[in-house]
Protein backbone atom coordinates (compact mmCIF):
# COMPACT_ATOMS: atom_id res chain seq x y z
CA UNK A 1 0.00 0.00 0.00
CA UNK A 2 1.24 3.57 -0.84
CA UNK A 3 2.50 5.35 2.12
CA UNK A 4 1.32 8.71 2.82
CA UNK A 5 1.89 11.64 1.63
CA UNK A 6 4.39 14.11 3.18
CA UNK A 7 2.50 17.26 4.61
CA UNK A 8 0.80 19.00 1.57
CA UNK A 9 1.02 22.84 2.97
CA UNK A 10 4.44 23.71 1.67
CA UNK A 11 4.66 24.28 -2.41
CA UNK A 12 8.21 23.09 -2.48
CA UNK A 13 8.97 19.79 0.36
CA UNK A 14 11.94 17.67 -0.68
CA UNK A 15 9.96 14.95 1.51
CA UNK A 16 7.89 14.48 -1.45
CA UNK A 17 10.70 14.21 -4.05
CA UNK A 18 11.73 11.04 -1.40
CA UNK A 19 7.83 9.95 -1.30
CA UNK A 20 8.23 9.38 -4.95
CA UNK A 21 11.40 7.29 -5.17
CA UNK A 22 10.26 5.46 -2.84
CA UNK A 23 6.57 5.20 -3.54
CA UNK A 24 6.19 5.25 -7.73
CA UNK A 25 7.30 2.33 -9.95
CA UNK A 26 10.51 3.37 -11.63
CA UNK A 27 10.97 6.61 -9.39
CA UNK A 28 13.97 5.56 -8.55
CA UNK A 29 15.59 5.81 -11.35
CA UNK A 30 14.92 9.90 -11.17
CA UNK A 31 18.05 10.84 -9.91
CA UNK A 32 19.07 9.57 -13.32
CA UNK A 33 17.42 12.47 -15.47
CA UNK A 34 19.97 14.48 -16.72
CA UNK A 35 17.09 17.04 -17.50
CA UNK A 36 18.49 16.88 -21.54
CA UNK A 37 14.61 17.38 -22.36
CA UNK A 38 14.91 14.43 -25.26
CA UNK A 39 11.59 12.96 -23.71
CA UNK A 40 9.44 16.11 -23.95
CA UNK A 41 10.75 16.33 -27.60
CA UNK A 42 9.99 12.71 -28.58
CA UNK A 43 6.50 13.34 -27.36
CA UNK A 44 3.62 13.23 -29.64
CA UNK A 45 0.93 14.63 -27.35
CA UNK A 46 3.13 16.57 -25.37
CA UNK A 47 1.07 19.73 -26.58
CA UNK A 48 -1.69 18.41 -24.58
CA UNK A 49 0.16 18.03 -21.12
CA UNK A 50 0.33 20.85 -18.69
CA UNK A 51 4.19 20.39 -18.78
CA UNK A 52 6.31 18.19 -20.35
CA UNK A 53 7.68 14.87 -18.69
CA UNK A 54 11.44 16.88 -18.41
CA UNK A 55 9.45 19.67 -16.41
CA UNK A 56 7.01 17.20 -14.35
CA UNK A 57 10.40 15.41 -13.16
CA UNK A 58 12.10 18.74 -12.62
CA UNK A 59 9.07 19.36 -10.60
CA UNK A 60 9.45 16.08 -8.91
CA UNK A 61 12.68 16.68 -7.60
CA UNK A 62 11.68 20.23 -6.35
CA UNK A 63 9.25 19.07 -4.43
CA UNK A 64 6.14 20.63 -6.13
CA UNK A 65 3.63 17.88 -4.89
CA UNK A 66 0.40 19.48 -5.31
CA UNK A 67 1.14 20.81 -8.85
CA UNK A 68 2.72 17.21 -10.02
CA UNK A 69 -0.58 15.63 -8.23
CA UNK A 70 -2.82 17.50 -10.02
CA UNK A 71 -0.63 17.34 -13.63
CA UNK A 72 -2.33 16.10 -16.20
CA UNK A 73 0.48 14.68 -17.66
CA UNK A 74 0.12 11.18 -16.62
CA UNK A 75 -3.57 11.08 -18.07
CA UNK A 76 -2.74 12.37 -21.62
CA UNK A 77 0.28 9.74 -21.84
CA UNK A 78 -0.55 7.52 -24.39
CA UNK A 79 1.83 5.38 -23.46
CA UNK A 80 3.92 5.06 -27.26
CA UNK A 81 6.91 4.67 -25.45
CA UNK A 82 8.79 6.85 -27.64
CA UNK A 83 10.55 8.68 -24.64
CA UNK A 84 11.88 5.36 -23.21
CA UNK A 85 13.63 4.32 -26.43
CA UNK A 86 14.87 7.80 -27.06
CA UNK A 87 16.40 8.61 -23.36
CA UNK A 88 19.77 8.61 -22.92
CA UNK A 89 19.58 8.11 -19.35
CA UNK A 90 17.33 4.76 -19.85
CA UNK A 91 14.74 6.37 -17.13
CA UNK A 92 11.49 4.80 -17.18
CA UNK A 93 9.59 7.52 -18.09
CA UNK A 94 6.22 6.00 -19.55
CA UNK A 95 6.19 3.82 -16.51
CA UNK A 96 6.74 6.86 -14.21
CA UNK A 97 4.14 8.08 -15.66
CA UNK A 98 1.21 5.41 -15.57
CA UNK A 99 2.52 4.69 -11.74
CA UNK A 100 1.79 8.55 -10.86
CA UNK A 101 -1.92 8.84 -12.68
CA UNK A 102 -2.41 5.05 -10.66
CA UNK A 103 -1.02 7.37 -7.36
CA UNK A 104 -3.31 10.46 -8.53
CA UNK A 105 -6.28 8.00 -8.77
CA UNK A 106 -5.98 6.33 -5.45
CA UNK A 107 -5.05 9.72 -3.46
CA UNK A 108 -8.05 11.62 -5.18
CA UNK A 109 -6.20 13.88 -7.42
CA UNK A 110 -7.37 12.15 -10.78
CA UNK A 111 -11.61 13.62 -9.81
CA UNK A 112 -10.15 17.71 -10.08
CA UNK A 113 -8.87 17.00 -13.70
CA UNK A 114 -11.71 17.73 -15.11
CA UNK A 115 -11.94 16.72 -18.50
CA UNK A 116 -9.72 13.38 -17.74
CA UNK A 117 -12.14 12.52 -15.15
CA UNK A 118 -15.26 12.89 -17.41
CA UNK A 119 -13.77 11.05 -19.91
CA UNK A 120 -12.98 8.66 -17.60
CA UNK A 121 -16.86 8.03 -15.88
CA UNK A 122 -17.99 8.12 -19.87
CA UNK A 123 -15.44 5.19 -20.80
CA UNK A 124 -15.89 2.98 -17.60
CA UNK A 125 -19.99 3.12 -17.79
CA UNK A 126 -19.68 2.05 -21.33
CA UNK A 127 -16.94 -0.63 -20.45
CA UNK A 128 -19.06 -1.78 -17.69
CA UNK A 129 -22.51 -1.68 -19.39
CA UNK A 130 -21.40 -3.13 -22.57
CA UNK A 131 -18.50 -5.06 -21.76
CA UNK A 132 -16.88 -2.97 -24.84
CA UNK A 133 -16.67 0.68 -25.54
CA UNK A 134 -19.22 2.37 -27.58
CA UNK A 135 -17.20 5.29 -29.11
CA UNK A 136 -20.33 7.17 -30.13
CA UNK A 137 -21.96 6.99 -26.73
CA UNK A 138 -19.22 7.36 -24.78
CA UNK A 139 -18.22 10.28 -26.71
CA UNK A 140 -21.96 11.55 -26.48
CA UNK A 141 -21.62 11.24 -22.58
CA UNK A 142 -18.42 13.36 -22.15
CA UNK A 143 -20.10 15.85 -24.67
CA UNK A 144 -23.31 15.88 -22.79
CA UNK A 145 -20.97 16.37 -19.22
CA UNK A 146 -20.50 19.77 -20.17
CA UNK A 147 -24.47 20.54 -20.70
CA UNK A 148 -27.05 20.45 -23.06
CA UNK A 149 -25.88 23.96 -24.73
CA UNK A 150 -21.98 22.84 -24.84
CA UNK A 151 -22.66 18.92 -25.88
CA UNK A 152 -25.00 20.01 -28.65
CA UNK A 153 -22.02 22.26 -29.51
CA UNK A 154 -19.42 19.70 -29.56
CA UNK A 155 -21.25 17.03 -31.08
CA UNK A 156 -22.07 19.75 -34.19
CA UNK A 157 -18.34 20.60 -33.98
CA UNK A 158 -17.08 17.01 -34.83
CA UNK A 159 -20.73 15.93 -36.49
CA UNK A 160 -18.60 15.47 -40.37
CA UNK A 161 -16.32 13.53 -38.58
CA UNK A 162 -18.75 11.05 -37.22
CA UNK A 163 -20.76 10.86 -40.73
CA UNK A 164 -17.02 10.22 -42.10
CA UNK A 165 -16.75 7.66 -40.04
CA UNK A 166 -20.15 5.34 -40.36
CA UNK A 167 -19.10 6.20 -44.21
CA UNK A 168 -15.78 4.34 -44.56
CA UNK A 169 -17.28 1.38 -41.92
CA UNK A 170 -15.26 2.77 -39.21
CA UNK A 171 -18.45 3.73 -37.02
CA UNK A 172 -21.42 1.21 -37.08
CA UNK A 173 -25.15 2.50 -36.37
CA UNK A 174 -27.48 0.40 -34.72
CA UNK A 175 -27.60 -0.63 -30.71
CA UNK A 176 -24.17 -1.11 -29.32
CA UNK A 177 -22.14 -3.72 -29.34
CA UNK A 178 -21.92 -6.33 -26.25
CA UNK A 179 -19.93 -9.03 -25.27
CA UNK A 180 -21.38 -12.16 -24.65
CA UNK A 181 -20.47 -13.01 -20.89
CA UNK A 182 -21.29 -9.21 -19.18
CA UNK A 183 -22.37 -10.50 -16.06
CA UNK A 184 -19.42 -12.02 -15.47
CA UNK A 185 -16.90 -9.17 -16.04
CA UNK A 186 -18.97 -7.09 -13.72
CA UNK A 187 -18.18 -9.74 -10.74
CA UNK A 188 -14.92 -9.38 -12.13
CA UNK A 189 -14.90 -5.48 -11.86
CA UNK A 190 -16.79 -5.66 -8.48
CA UNK A 191 -13.67 -8.07 -7.15
CA UNK A 192 -10.83 -5.82 -8.00
CA UNK A 193 -13.26 -2.82 -6.51
CA UNK A 194 -13.20 -4.71 -3.60
CA UNK A 195 -9.51 -5.39 -3.53
CA UNK A 196 -8.80 -2.22 -3.89
CA UNK A 197 -11.02 -0.88 -0.83
CA UNK A 198 -9.19 -3.30 1.19
CA UNK A 199 -6.24 -1.57 -0.42
CA UNK A 200 -4.00 -4.81 -1.01
S1 LIG B 1 15.09 12.04 -21.97
FE1 LIG B 1 15.64 11.02 -20.05
S2 LIG B 1 17.36 12.17 -19.22
FE2 LIG B 1 16.41 13.45 -20.80
S3 LIG B 1 14.95 14.74 -19.66
FE3 LIG B 1 13.81 12.96 -20.35
S4 LIG B 1 13.95 11.49 -18.65
FE4 LIG B 1 15.51 13.05 -18.31
S1 LIG C 1 5.12 7.35 -23.61
FE1 LIG C 1 3.87 9.11 -22.97
S2 LIG C 1 5.32 10.67 -22.34
FE2 LIG C 1 6.46 9.15 -23.52
S3 LIG C 1 6.50 9.96 -25.61
FE3 LIG C 1 4.73 8.58 -25.47
S4 LIG C 1 2.97 9.86 -24.88
FE4 LIG C 1 4.86 11.05 -24.49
Amino acid sequence: MTAPLPDPGKAYDLAFASWVYDNVNGGDKLALCMQCGVCSGSCPIGVEMDHGPRKLFMMIRAGMQEAVLTSNTPANCTSCYRCVVRCPRSVPVTYILQDLLAKQVELGYAAKQGDNARFSRSFWWSARTFGRTDERLVTALYYFSFGLKEGYKRAMDNLKIAVAFVRKGRMHIGLPHRIKRGAELRKILAKAAEIEKRGE
